[in-house]
C-alpha cells in the first residue's frame, strides 16, 4: 500500500495490556487503605488507557465506574466515581476519580436545559468529600448511560475515521449493531441529554462513536468495558489499513533547510507578543521532527489540510484551533524567510482577533479573548515548533501537534479531513469553564525565561541555576562531560548539555542544543572558571594563557554565541558575568587568575556598550571567599593558617562579618537579571570590602 507507510497510526495499534495478576495486586494494594475493589479496578484500566498515547494524550478522555459508599453516618449511597479535572489519566489514584451522589444527578435528566456553572454546581454539591476535585464536564453523561463501568477516549484512530466527509457512514459501517453514532455536539448538558436518549433507544449497544470528538465503551466490568475500548480501537485501525491508499503529495521544497536551531529563536522572537522590552510575552519551544512530520509539513496540500481545525474540540484549548503556517525557508536566505515569517505571523494575529470578535459577539461580547500568538508552527522542510508557557506546555501542544499530523495524514490518506466548524472550536476555547480557570493565574518573574548556565555542574552555577529554577526560568546546564553533570541537572529539573566552553565547535553544539530543546536563549549566565596561581615574574607562559583560555576567551566565546543567539529572537537579552574581586582588588600570587578576569571585567562593559540598544543588558558579579571548586577547602585552611585565624573567621573575614556563601552569588545573578534598568553593572557579592569596592 503505497500511502500509508510514513504516518505513525499504521506504525504501531494499541494493544490490549489487561493482566489478571496486576489487576489484582491493585485490588490487594488498595485494600488496606479501604478502596473498594471495583474502584480499585477502575484505576487500574484508568491507568492502562491514559499511559497510551495513542488513546489519551493530555486530559483528553475519562473514566468512571457506578457504585455504592457510605457517609460519616453510616448511610449507604449510590455514587458515581468519575475522574476528577486535574488528574492525569496514566498516574491517577483513588483520589482522582471523586464520589458523587449519583441519585441527584439521575433527577437532572428531566431538566430541559442547564448552565455550565449551575452544572458544575450541582456536580459539587453533591461530592461526598467537599475538598475533592471538580468533576469532569463530562460527568452527566457518565451518570445518565446506565452501565457501571464506562471509558472515555480521544483515540487518533477513532478521530481519522470520524473527521472525515462521510465519517458518519463509514462508523456505522465498520461498528455496526455494536456502537451507536452519535453527532457533534458540544460536551456538557446536551451532549449529555442526546446520549442518554440514543443510548436509551439502543440499549444493546457496546459503545458510542462521538463524530469528530472520540469514543465511550461500556462494561458490567472493569475488564469488559476497557476490552471493548482496546477492540473499536482495533477495528478503526484495521479500517485505516484497508482504505489508506493515499500518499501525501511532496511540495517542491528549497534543497537545504536550515538546521531547526536557527530557526527556532526567529520564531520564538516572532511569537513573542508585541509590547515588547520590557512586557514581552515570551513562550518556550518544543520541536518536533521525526519523519512523518517532515512528510506532513513537506506536503504540497498542507496549506489546505492543516488549516481545517481541531481533530478534537478539546485541542484547541492548548494549541488554538489553527497553527500558523510558515513558508519554507533556505539556509541561504534566512533574512528574507524573518520579514516573510514575520507577515505570516501578523496575518495570525489579525485572522485570529476577527475570529474572536465574529464569535464573542455571537456569544454576547462577555469573553475575555486570550493572547493572539499561535501555538503551533508548521515550517516546512524543519518541522513543527510547539509554543507554551514552560517547557512542559509546549511539550504538551507537541504532543498534541504529533497526534494531529497522524489523525489527519491517516484521514487524507483514505478520503479528506474534515473538523468541527469555527463556531463549535470558539465554544471549547472560550468555554466559560476554561475563562474561568484562566483568571487569576500569577506567573513566577522569570517564567517563560530560557536560563544557560555555565560551569553549572559546580558549587556556584549549581546553586545560580537553581534559583533561576525557582523563579519560573527554564535553566540548562553547560559543563564538562561527567556524572557530576547528570546529577545537577536532575537535582535541579534543568537540561544538563556537556560542553567545553574553551572549545568552539563544542560551544557552537552547546548552544544549538539550547534553542533545539526550549526555542532559544534569553539569559546567560557565563560562570565557569578556574585559578592558577603563580607570581608574574616567574609565571610559566603556558599557565597564563590557559588561565586567560578558560577565564577570558570562553567568557567572551559563550557571550557571542548568546549573542548570536539574542539578535536572532529580536527580544533583547542578558548577559551575566562571574567575574572577581581579583578583577579589582588583586591578591600576590593571583595574577594569573585576576588578569583574565580583570579582561572579563572590561567585556561586560563592553557588551554593554555594543548592544544596549538591542535591549541586550550585560552585568557582572564580583564574589570572594565562597567554599567553591575555586577556592578549595585546602586553600582555606592554608590561608585561614597565614593569617593566624581560624577557618570560620577567615570566611567571614568582611563588614557583615558572616560566611558568604554560594546561595548569595545565585541570588545576585537572579537580582540581576530582574534589574530591568541596569546594564554594564559589577555587583559585590563579598559581605562587605571596601578595597575590593569599584566606586
Ligand atoms: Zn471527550
Amino acid at each position: 500500500m503505497p500511502g500509508a507507510e510514513g504516518s505513525g497510526i499504521e506504525e504501531g495499534r494499541v494493544e490490549n495490556r489487561w493482566s489478571d495478576d496486576e489487576a489484582t495486586r491493585t485490588v490487594v494494594r488498595y485494600r488496606e487503605s479501604e478502596v473498594p475493589e471495583d474502584l480499585a479496578l477502575r484505576v487500574y484500566t484508568t491507568r492502562l488507557l491514559g499511559s497510551d498515547p495513542r488513546l489519551v494524550l493530555h486530559g483528553g478522555g475519562n473514566t468512571s465506574v457506578k457504585s455504592r459508599a457510605t457517609d460519616i453516618t453510616g448511610e449507604e449511597l449510590e455514587v458515581l466515581y468519575v475522574k476528577g479535572s486535574g488528574w492525569d489519566m496514566a498516574t491517577i489514584e483513588p483520589a482522582g476519580l471523586p464520589a458523587v451522589q449519583l441519585r441527584p444527578l439521575l433527577r437532572l435528566v428531566e431538566l430541559d436545559r442547564l448552565s455550565d456553572e449551575d452544572m458544575v454546581n450541582l456536580q459539587r454539591r453533591n461530592l461526598l468529600d467537599s475538598t475533592a476535585p471538580n468533576p469532569s464536564v463530562e460527568t452527566l453523561l457518565h451518570a445518565w448511560v446506565p452501565h457501571r463501568f464506562i471509558d472515555h477516549t480521544h483515540a487518533n484512530a477513532i478521530l481519522a475515521l470520524t473527521d472525515q466527509p462521510d465519517g458518519d457512514a463509514v462508523c456505522r459501517e465498520v461498528f455496526g449493531e455494536r456502537a451507536a453514532i452519535v453527532p457533534y455536539i458540544m460536551p456538557g448538558f446536551d451532549l449529555a441529554k442526546a446520549c442518554n436518549d440514543i443510548v436509551a433507544a439502543s440499549p444493546g449497544v457496546e459503545g458510542m462513536i462521538l463524530l469528530k470528538h472520540g469514543v465511550f465503551t461500556f462494561g458490567e466490568t472493569a475488564r469488559q468495558a476497557y476490552d471493548r475500548m482496546i477492540e473499536f480501537v482495533s477495528i478503526a485501525e484495521d479500517t485505516i489499513r484497508d482504505r489508506a491508499t493515499r500518499a501525501l503529495v511532496p511540495a517542491d521544497l528549497p534543497p537545504a533547510p536550515p538546521a531547526v536551531s536557527d530557526i527556532a529563536p526567529i520564531v520564538r522572537g516572532l511569537l513573542a507578543n508585541p509590547g515588547v522590552s520590557d512586557d514581552t510575552q515570551r513562550f518556550i519551544l518544543d520541536v518536533r521532527d521525526t519523519a512523518a512530520v517532515l512528510e506532513y509539513v513537506g506536503a504540497r496540500e498542507l496549506d489546505r489540510f492543516s488549516q481545517v481545525g481541531t481533530v478534537t474540540p478539546d485541542h484547541a484549548i492548548r494549541t488554538k484551533p489553527k497553527p500558523v503556517l510558515l513558508p519554507p525557508p533556505s539556509s541561504d536566505a534566512l533574512d528574507a524567510w524573518r520579514v516573510a515569517a514575520g507577515a505570516a505571523v501578523a496575518a495570525y494575529r489579525t485572522e485570529y482577533m476577527d475570529y474572536f470578535e465574529r464569535h464573542d459577539a455571537r456569544l454576547g461580547g462577555t469573553r475575555k479573548m486570550l493572547d493572539t500568538s499561535p501555538r503551533v508552527v508548521l515550517v516546512p522542510g524543519v518541522g513543527i515548533l510547539a509554543a507554551g508557557a514552560t517547557a512542559k506546555a509546549a511539550g504538551a501542544a507537541g504532543d498534541l501537534a504529533e497526534a494531529t499530523v497522524e489523525v489527519i495524514s491517516a484521514a487524507e490518506a483514505m478520503s479528506r479531513f474534515e473538523s468541527i466548524d469555527e463556531a463549535d472550536s470558539f465554544d471549547i476555547e472560550y468555554w466559560s469553564l476554561e475563562q474561568a480557570k484562566l483568571a487569576g493565574a500569577r506567573e513566577p518573574p522569570l517564567a517563560r525565561h530560557v536560563v544557560a548556565v555555565t560551569g553549572g555542574a559546580g558549587t556556584i552555577g549549581r546553586a545560580t541555576a537553581a534559583a533561576f529554577h525557582s523563579c519560573g526560568a527554564e535553566v540548562a546546564l553547560l559543563d564538562l562531560p561527567g556524572e557530576r553533570l547528570g546529577e545537577a541537572a536532575t537535582e535541579i529539573g534543568a537540561l544538563g548539555i556537556e560542553c567545553d566552553v574553551t572549545n568552539d565547535v563544542s560551544v557552537r553544539s552547546a548552544f544549538a542544543g539550547i534553542a533545539r530543546a526550549f526555542g532559544g536563549l534569553d539569559i546567560l549566565v557565563s560562570n565557569a572558571g578556574a585559578a592558577w596561581q603563580g607570581e608574574m615574574a616567574g609565571v610559566d607562559d603556558r599557565v597564563l594563557r590557559e588561565s586567560f583560555e578558560l577565564n577570558f576567551f570562553a567568557h567572551q566565546r559563550v557571550a557571542a554565541e548568546a549573542v548570536r543567539i539574542f539578535r536572532l529572537q529580536g527580544t533583547g537579552g542578558c548577559l551575566l558575568f562571574n567575574v572577581s574581586k581579583q578583577a579589582v582588588d588583586p591578591g600576590r600570587g593571583f595574577g594569573p587568575y585576576g588578569l583574565p578576569k580583570a579582561a572579563a571585567m572590561a567585556l561586560v562593559r563592553q557588551y554593554a556598550l555594543e548592544h544596549g540598544r538591542e535591549g541586550i543588558r550585560s552585568n557582572g558579579i564580583n564574589a570572594d571567599r565562597i567554599r567553591s571548586g575555586i577556592l578549595t577547602g585546602e586553600m582555606v585552611r592554608d590561608r585561614a593558617e597565614a593569617r593566624r585565624v581560624s577557618e570560620a573567621e577567615y570566611l567571614s573575614g568582611n563588614l557583615l562579618g558572616r560566611e558568604v556563601e554560594p546561595v548569595h552569588v545565585a541570588d545576585a545573578f537572579v537580582a540581576l537579571a530582574l534589574a530591568r534598568r541596569t546594564t554594564g553593572a559589577l555587583l559585590t557579592v563579598d559581605g562587605g570590602n571596601l578595597a575590593a569596592a569599584l566606586r
